[in-house]
């Protein structure tokens, strides 16, 4: 099951979550990037980063 948490990519903030595909994880993570970040699009490069800790 993927899993995605907030510290991997080096944020000061308790949010992981995992979902059954990435789709669904990645829907999550831009949701909680909004909401908590104040993010309403991230950028390639930080889906780059991202994707690179999702396991
Ligand atoms: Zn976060």
């Amino acid at each position: 099951m993927p899993s995605f948490k907030c510290k991997d990519i080096g944020l000061k903030c308790p949010f992981e979550a995992s979902e059954s595909n990435e789709f669904d994880l990645e829907k999550k993570i831009a949701d909680h990037a909004r909401e908590a970040h104040d993010k309403a699009h991230l950028s390639a490069d930080e889906w780059t980063k991202i994707k690179k800790v999702i396991h």
